[in-house]
């Protein structure tokens, strides 16, 4: 299995418009294992489409529990579940992560009873091992190593950056954060930085186009970053490659990949690559490898 990372859902933010992009999850193959970072609502369905059976997933990671990143987690585990998931499952997220898996399984009481005696499954309980985690090192474990990295996403105080490093491979994810200069420590050469983003001139359409415009705006200027920031964090990181994510806006018909290319160029002229879902980086060449913009 080569190592790669595949953006499963690109925008940031909770809303589903007509055929836009989903929610926030990504899948990194790294060192033979299947690492899911962030579950928005689409992670299941992505998975599924990017060749993936549910029964071999090992690892997910939630880096905050805002919903477009934590939504789909109990889904995405029971549907592996019924698709014969008989192996255990560590699930890493911030605290609450745990009281969050508790009541799912409580919501599902009905079905998961009637499964585990009418078709022999084993108990999804059993499976699933939960571990909140705080700032440092989150695990280690056949060569596999996590790290986390408090960023700033107020009034959200427990959103973590990860850093995911194997056989001298390293891909971090920024989560969600305003311009945090200690992300580029945190970044050192990384092979791929996969960094929120968003664009100033789509922020003012979109904020008129949800009806709570005002105090939409603030929350999006103090917890979130804008592209040319980003950037900013890859430079000063040295990192091999940026894949700009979390996209806000992310279905603006007026704003396109040059919109976003051209803004992060300001501050980075390293390999470049705009999200969208199902896009593919492999890992070991550090090259986008689905025709994106790599200049
Ligand atoms: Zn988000
Ligand atoms: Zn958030």
């Amino acid at each position: 299995m080569p190592d790669r990372l595949v953006i499963l859902g690109s925008k940031g933010g909770p809303a589903l418009r007509p055929g836009g992009p989903w929610p926030s999850s990504s899948l990194l193959q790294i060192g033979g294992r299947n690492i899911v970072v962030d579950c928005g609502l689409g992670v299941t369905r992505g998975l599924v489409d990017a060749g993936i059976s549910l029964k071999a997933l090992d690892l997910i990671f939630v880096t905050h529990l805002h919903s477009d990143h934590v939504l789909e987690l109990g889904p995405l585990i029971h549907t592996a579940w019924t698709a014969g998931l008989a192996t255990p499952i560590g699930v890493f997220g911030p605290p609450g992560i745990d009281h969050y898996w508790r009541r799912f399984c409580q919501a599902m009481e009905f079905d998961i009873e009637i499964r585990i005696v009418d078709e022999g499954r084993p108990d999804i309980r059993d499976l699933v091992s939960t571990v909140e985690f705080g700032e440092g090192q989150v695990v280690e474990q056949r060569g596999l190593t996590v790290s986390a990295l408090r960023v700033d996403h107020p009034p959200v105080t427990d959103c973590f950056a990860l850093r995911f490093e194997h056989g001298g491979k390293s891909v971090v994810f920024s989560a969600d954060t305003a311009f945090f200069p200690p992300l580029a420590d945190f970044s050192r050469g990384a092979d791929i930085l996969v960094h929120e983003a968003m664009l100033e001139e789509g922020i003012e359409r979109l904020v008129a186009k949800t009806g709570n415009g005002a105090r939409l705006k603030e929350h999006l200027l103090a917890s979130h970053s804008f592209a040319e920031e980003a950037g900013r964090i890859a430079s000063d990181a040295g990192v091999k490659s940026l894949v700009l994510n979390h996209l806000i806006p992310a279905d603006d018909p007026e704003i396109g990949e040059a919109d976003w290319t051209a803004t992060a160029r300001k501050t980075w002229a390293g390999d470049l690559t705009i999200a969208r879902d199902g896009l593919v980086v492999e890992l070991s060449s550090t090259k986008a490898a689905a025709g994106e913009e790599t200049a």
